[in-house]
């Protein structure tokens, strides 16, 4: 069967018009004429549906009533050019098999646009309408170029653990894995859990970052990423934070901060770069969407930039790269700090940017992505960099329009005593992390890395305003549904 399929994209080509074809997919719409019904039909190999021409004379009633909205079909006849204007080619069908029926009083999508919100419910069946295919299909493409991008480069891929027994980056924001009865916990003498018993015989959780393993395999390969699932049980029900998401990790011997920004930044501008030459129709229809999207939206509120025009704004521009302190002067003297527009005002040097004032800089102060360094140490990981103004880490924050931060990196802290006395300042099991700190005493050397957040990335790229539309199934707080 499969063999002698032709997919919607290869015959929207046009290589085989005059040839006897047989395609399948599910039925977006139907339109009748007293004489002819046409049909458009999707596979999901590209945005545009195949048009099917179906003659009453050939097509018989009792299969045509079965041809609804949501139903699959399977279609033999013949490629020709179509004599409408909507499209180049179109099948005149010769033999139609309703492969699985779509009652259509229960269906629950209509040849309508639908809200968002609405199809986060039928996250089963959204994947068939034109926003999810594109978004799979661009989300599919940014995957495989990011592998690309690093394999071109020399960089192998690591699988690090997505179980982890060290809790060092986000004490109270993992998920705990256990395999004990939570009505019956075996307990130590003085009542707290002995995971002692438990299946790894020590406490474990669901990775928040595949960094520190990371670190371990570039001090021997030199060039390491991930790409893997990473879990944060924070509780913060935003438009951009997920309790699961992808995370790229690169971490790179012998790369300063400097290289570790070209890096990223080349890293960013390679991702937009392949969208835009291997994504075009579903970026016009996506940055179609958005205008008409905005229509509802006031004035003041509207983007400046279409879709297609900001991406290639980011290609064609250098990164801003300034100090957080700088950052911190600009945000002060602001009109919405001054004025007390922020939620969180600044007020002094040391505070933690929101993404109000990561937004602020990018898309209103410096109107380009911002690169921000030097991070005061206090609000940064314990493994970063010191500066020897002993106030600051070598710390790299990526800011991008409409999202804020999209990637956060640093040179590491290569040198055993430095980062031995900040584990201890900010109570970092020494013990437990052993591991880490040997690298630092057996060939350590200058090394960095970063955090992509994928569908932070893929929020850019689409233009899509929350993030629970751009992986297939969301989890949230209260939301594992699908
Ligand atoms: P934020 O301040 O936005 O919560 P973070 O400081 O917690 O981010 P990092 O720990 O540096 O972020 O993680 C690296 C990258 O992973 C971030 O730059 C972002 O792109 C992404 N990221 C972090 N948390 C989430 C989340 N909950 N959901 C989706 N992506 C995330
Ligand atoms: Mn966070």
């Amino acid at each position: 069967m499969q063999k002698e399929l032709t997919k919607i994209i290869v015959l929207l080509s046009s290589s085989k018009v005059g040839e006897k074809i047989t395609v399948n997919g599910w039925v977006r719409t139907k339109r009748e004429s007293k004489n002819v019904a046409f049909i458009a039909l999707n596979d999901g190999s590209t945005i545009k549906n195949i048009q099917i021409v179906a003659d009453k004379e050939i097509i018989s009633e009792d299969i045509l009533v079965k041809i609804n909205t949501g139903a699959a079909i399977s279609v033999k006849g013949e490629l020709v050019e179509s004599k409408g204007t909507e499209q180049s080619v179109e099948v005149i069908a010769e033999t139609i098999i309703v492969l699985g029926e779509a009652n259509p009083d229960e269906y629950p999508l209509q040849p309508k646009r639908h809200s968002l919100e609405f199809l986060r419910e039928k996250a089963h069946l959204r994947f068939r309408t034109n926003t999810f295919g594109a978004i799979t299909r661009i989300r599919h493409a940014m995957i495989f170029a990011v592998h690309k991008f690093f394999n071109d480069k020399g960089f192998y891929n690591i699988h690090t653990p997505i179980i982890t027994g060290s809790d060092a980056e986000g004490a109270g924001e993992m998920f705990h894995i256990s395999v004990f009865n939570p009505e019956n916990m075996p307990l130590n003498e003085d009542g707290s859990v002995n995971y002692a018993e438990d299946f790894f015989g020590k406490e474990t959780n669901l990775t928040v970052s595949g960094q520190l393993e990371g670190e371990l395999a570039a001090l021997a390969m030199s060039n390491v990423y991930t790409f893997g699932p990473t879990f944060r049980a924070e509780n913060s029900n935003t438009s951009r934070h997920l309790a699961e998401f992808w995370m790229i990790e690169p971490e790179m011997a012998f790369y300063d901060i400097n290289d570790n920004m070209d890096l990223a930044e080349e890293m960013l501008k390679y991702l937009v770069k392949y969208a835009l030459d291997n994504c075009a129709d579903d970026l016009q229809f996506l940055e179609k969407r958005l205008i008409d999207e905005e229509k509802s939206k006031p004035q003041n509120q509207r983007s400046e930039m279409a879709l297609i025009e900001k991406l290639n704004f980011v290609l064609e521009n250098d990164f801003v790269r300034t100090t957080y302190t700088e950052a911190i002067k600009i945000l002060k003297n602001s009109k919405p700090n001054k004025k007390k527009k922020f939620n969180f005002i600044i007020e002094e040097w040391g505070a933690d940017l929101q993404s109000e004032h990561e937004r602020y800089l990018v898309e209103k102060h410096f109107k380009k992505p911002v690169i921000l360094t030097d991070y005061p140490k206090d609000i940064k990981a314990f493994y970063m960099k010191q500066n020897d103004d002993g106030k600051t880490v070598r710390a790299m924050d990526i800011l991008f329009p409409g999202i804020g931060e999209i990637i956060g990196g640093s040179q590491r802290e290569e040198r055993y005593d430095y980062l031995l006395k900040r584990m201890r300042e900010m109570n970092i099991p020494e013990k437990e992390m052993w591991w880490y700190l040997e690298t630092r005493k057996f060939g350590t050397v200058v090394h960095s890395g970063y955090g992509l957040g994928f569908e932070r990335m893929m929020l850019f790229v689409t233009g899509m305003g929350n993030i629970r539309d751009v992986i297939p199934f969301p989890r949230t707080p209260k939301n594992a549904e699908f």
